[in-house]
């Protein structure tokens, strides 16, 4: 029986990938080793129930007594804390789901690599925060990391049987989110509800308003970048509204392999849970002559300084990507507070890293998980600064 753990279980991708579980028979079919969650604690422990996980770990220590009390007489372990979550990810399994959102999802996954495991990794700020050092642990300890985000499944299927160095180019599609047909000059007044109208993907809230204001295209270059081995200037991105298209590679012959489905995240979680294998899944089929037509247009730069910026952090590599995360995490929770607007979280962040140009260090030096931490920290402080600054201004 395979055994499996999954690192945010409780959220949307987390969700999605317990229900694809259960379809295929729950705990019947998989040992169920580590399931982890945030605050709701009620889901936690109902989902470790029903699949018979050994251990479930909440984020907070101050939720263990709860969490406990829920699984009383279950059998199921109860855990909690950051420390507990990195253990939990120390206990073998043969499948992990990476999908805690934010840079808290990087040790677990670290930590899961260090046993050979096979890592889903939808935590794509992994990648843009410590990319090479999470790749080469992987290589370290034979371990396969299979990209979950539904850009990076499509990329990775289109060059199944293909030689990386045929590759020309690859093309990231991205829906434009929320905001896409709003006029440039009303965007600075776009509220957290605005934002959060996506048009075709449901998903956790942070992603959504990174959608709406491309931080998350803007992760997802950088994320091209470091699991590909791709250089910057063969990553491109396309507005395509309908979602149709998931991603295209491009070869050096001319040819586009696009992959093309339902908006449904089933789709690239159940492609990494059934690897090198194809199952069936539950999303509906695309009925093509009802779509009719897809659509593309370039990305207007001035709308959307995230994807301007990743450029910038992938020139400099090394720390860069550890800084630009962790100033986005704290702008994005400033706008959802409502202190800072929509189009200040890209001022804030381009802020941060000038501010931070002396210590990210040398470019593309190798950064270890303490070098990430240290300026992860800094890139938080620095922010919360430069906002306060800012408010104190105006
Ligand atoms: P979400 O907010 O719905 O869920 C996040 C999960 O992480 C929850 O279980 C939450 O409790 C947990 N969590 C939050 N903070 C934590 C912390 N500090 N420590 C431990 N656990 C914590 O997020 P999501 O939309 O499912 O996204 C998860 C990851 O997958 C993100 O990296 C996101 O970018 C990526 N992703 C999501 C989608 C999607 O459709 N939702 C698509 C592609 C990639
Ligand atoms: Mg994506």
């Amino acid at each position: 029986m395979r055994s499996l753990s999954i690192f945010g279980a409780t959220g949307s991708v987390g969700e999605q990938t317990v229900d694809l579980l259960v379809r295929a028979g729950g705990a019947e079919a998989y040992r169920v080793v580590a399931l982890t969650g945030g605050r709701n604690l009620a889901r936690l422990a109902e989902m470790a129930r029903d699949l018979r996980a050994e251990v479930a770990v909440c984020a907070e220590a101050s939720g263990l007594s709860e969490l406990r009390e829920r699984l009383a007489g279950s059998g199921v372990a109860a855990a909690a804390g950051p420390e507990a979550m990195a253990e939990a990810a120390d206990r073998p399994a043969d499948w992990v789901m990476s999908a805690i959102v934010g840079a808290a999802g990087l040790v677990p996954g670290v930590r899961a690599l260090r046993h050979g495991s096979v890592l889903a990794l939808a935590n794509k700020e992994s990648l843009v925060t410590a990319g090479p050092l999470l790749m080469a642990e992987a290589e370290r300890h034979g371990a396969r990391i299979l990209p979950v985000d539904s850009e990076h499944s499509a990329i990775f299927q289109a060059l199944v049987g293909e030689d990386i160095a045929a590759v020309e180019r690859i093309i990231l599609t991205a829906s434009g989110g929320a905001l896409r047909d709003w006029p440039l000059e009303a965007l600075a007044r776009a509220t957290v509800k605005d934002a959060l109208a996506h048009p075709n993907w449901a998903m956790g809230q942070r992603i959504t308003i990174d959608s709406a204001s491309m931080f998350n295209k803007a992760l997802e270059v950088i994320e091209t970048r470091e699991f590909f081995g791709v250089s910057p200037d063969q990553i491109e991105v396309i507005i395509h509204p309908e979602s149709l298209i998931h991603s295209m590679v491009g070869y050096r012959d001319g040819a586009i392999i696009a992959h093309l489905g339902a908006p449904d995240m089933r789709h690239s979680i159940g492609y990494a849970l059934n690897w090198p294998e194809r199952s069936h899944l539950p999303v509906a089929r695309l009925d093509l002559a009802q779509i009719a037509t897809l659509t593309f247009r370039a990305p207007d730069l001035a709308r959307y300084p995230a994807l301007r910026l990743a450029r910038e952090v992938m020139a400099r590599r090394g720390l860069a990507g550890a800084a630009f995360n962790a100033a986005k995490e704290v702008a994005l929770d400033l706008f959802l507070d409502g202190r800072i607007g929509f189009m200040d979280m890209g001022s804030v962040v381009e802020a941060v890293l000038e501010a931070m140009d002396a210590d990210l260090g040398r470019e593309n030096a190798m950064p270890t998980l303490e070098d990430v931490q240290a300026v992860d920290h800094l890139a938080r402080r620095r922010a919360g600064e430069i906002a306060r600054g800012r408010a104190g201004a105006a």
